[in-house]
């Protein structure tokens, strides 16, 4: 298991309130890892923070909308005050697509917004996070890991879903570019991508018969994935494990896109 301790090391998981973020948070904090979770609501912060405690983990919350880049900055401060240093960020916070509205009568408005928080929010996100990693790498302290949630939908075609498809894979390729700009600074780089998972994102889907019969034969495990199946990627690359592993795109969907 020592491959895996993940103790003196400090992560941050954006949208790590909830869902997947959550599994990742509680995976880490069980490995020893202190973490800080930002999201926009207090409450679900005050309460994925309650759930933490039995972990023995250090655990910080902020609230933070991730689309706005003063948020994200001060969010690092705060983090770097509490804490000390930053060594890994998940930047998982992310909304869904609604997948009703025809590309034809999608709204700018509309397309920004997510664009706002799925793309841009990475970003605001990892760009004061990485300076602080590659600040510790001139000090003689490499070594840092950032991830992002994307999905599989930037692999497939997604029908009414044009503006989450494309900032998701827009995720892809920034990771892959931050990945060979910071290999040799020890900071790794790289993109999960989640197949259909049980989570508030998807509860609508959940509770759709037509679309659960439909979808359900696709997936080889036959079933939809839950957020705990993200904590062994999590752990792995959060860990001196991973050391080598850069610039991927993870699938992790049950086979979904292997069928
Ligand atoms: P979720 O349960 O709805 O969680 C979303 C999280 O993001 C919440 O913690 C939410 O917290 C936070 N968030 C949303 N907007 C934010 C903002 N502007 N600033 C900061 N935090 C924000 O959904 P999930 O399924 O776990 O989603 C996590 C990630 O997985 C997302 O990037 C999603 O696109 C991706 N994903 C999910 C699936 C799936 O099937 N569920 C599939 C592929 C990819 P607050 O409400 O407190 O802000």
């Amino acid at each position: 298991m020592s491959m895996f301790d993940l103790s003196g090391r400090v992560a941050v998981i954006t949208g790590g309130n909830g869902g997947i973020g959550f599994a990742i948070a509680e995976a880490l904090a069980r490995q020893g890892c202190a973490v800080s979770i930002w999201g926009r609501s207090a409450e679900k912060n005050a309460a994925a923070a309650a759930s933490l405690s039995a972990t023995d983990a250090r655990v910080h919350t902020l609230v933070c909308d991730v689309s706005q880049r003063d948020q994200a900055e001060k969010a690092t401060a705060d983090t770097l005050e509490a804490f000390g240093r930053i060594d890994g960020c998940f930047a998982n916070a992310g909304i869904g697509g609604g997948g009703r509205t025809p590309f034809v009568e999608r709204t700018g408005e509309d397309w920004r917004q997510l664009f706002g928080v799925n793309l841009d929010g990475v970003v605001h996100t990892l760009q004061p996070i990485v300076r602080h990693m590659v600040k510790r790498a001139a000090d003689g302290d490499a070594f840092g890991r950032i991830v992002a949630t994307s999905s599989m939908a930037s692999l497939f075609g997604t029908a009414r879903n044009e503006h989450y498809a494309a900032a998701k894979a827009g995720l892809n390729a920034l990771m892959k570019a931050l990945a060979v700009e910071h290999a040799r600074l020890g900071i790794t780089a790289n993109a999960i991508l989640p197949g259909w998972i049980e989570t508030d994102m998807t509860a609508g889907l959940q509770g759709n018969d037509k679309f659960m019969n439909a979808v359900m034969p696709r997936i080889p495990v036959r079933r939809f994935g839950n957020p705990g199946d993200f904590s062994g990627i999590a752990v792995y690359l959060m860990s001196a494990a991973s050391s080598y592993h850069t610039g991927d795109c993870i699938v992790i969907d049950g086979g979904y896109s292997a069928f």
